[in-house]
């Protein structure tokens, strides 16, 4: 058996999923939306419907999260625009670690649902993920510890400017 998905189990900040939390006031997400600084928050963009932010325990250097700017669960609550600048994004976030990172593979994909595996399950969001070959290491299988070579700030200033640089 060849397990290839849900790399991503860990909380975007430790401790998050023990929180019963269902208020857009508890929320990292929402949260990390109001912050006036971009670098702060390691955000890549904000969109009219839809923002991209790094993940701060990343699995692969460029692990971004593709957010709906309105605290909603499901991906069946995104209104049609919200919808469209979320495939747009998804699209864009593929291009911009192709063209930073090379990667040989990205997983896209969303947990809804704690019973689906969402370390943040009120506040849906899509994880891109860049992929190379045999990248789960032996520290991973061994350990349950991914290395991470490079540091967040030097990984949000690479995607950012290539984000920039990118035509849709
Ligand atoms: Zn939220």
């Amino acid at each position: 058996m060849e397990i290839m998905w849900a790399p991503w189990r860990g909380d975007y900040i430790a401790g998050t999923a023990d929180q019963p939390q269902q208020e857009p006031g508890g929320c990292v997400f929402c949260e990390a939306l109001t912050a006036e600084s971009d670098l702060d928050r390691y955000i890549i963009h904000r969109g009219k419907h839809v923002f991209v932010i790094m993940n701060l325990f990343p699995y692969n250097n460029g692990h971004l999260l593709v957010i709906p700017n309105k605290h909603i669960s499901k991906v069946s609550l995104m209104d049609p625009e919200t919808r469209y600048e979320m495939m747009d994004f998804l699209v864009k976030a593929e291009q911009v670690l192709g063209r930073v990172y090379h990667p040989h593979g990205v997983n896209i994909g969303a947990n809804i649902g704690a019973a689906a595996g969402a370390g943040i399950a009120q506040h849906v969001h899509f994880h891109v993920l860049p992929r190379w070959n045999a990248d789960s290491n032996f520290m991973t299988t061994v350990a349950n510890t991914r290395v991470i070579p490079e540091a967040l700030e030097v990984t949000w200033e690479k995607i950012r400017k290539a984000w920039d640089a990118e035509n849709p």
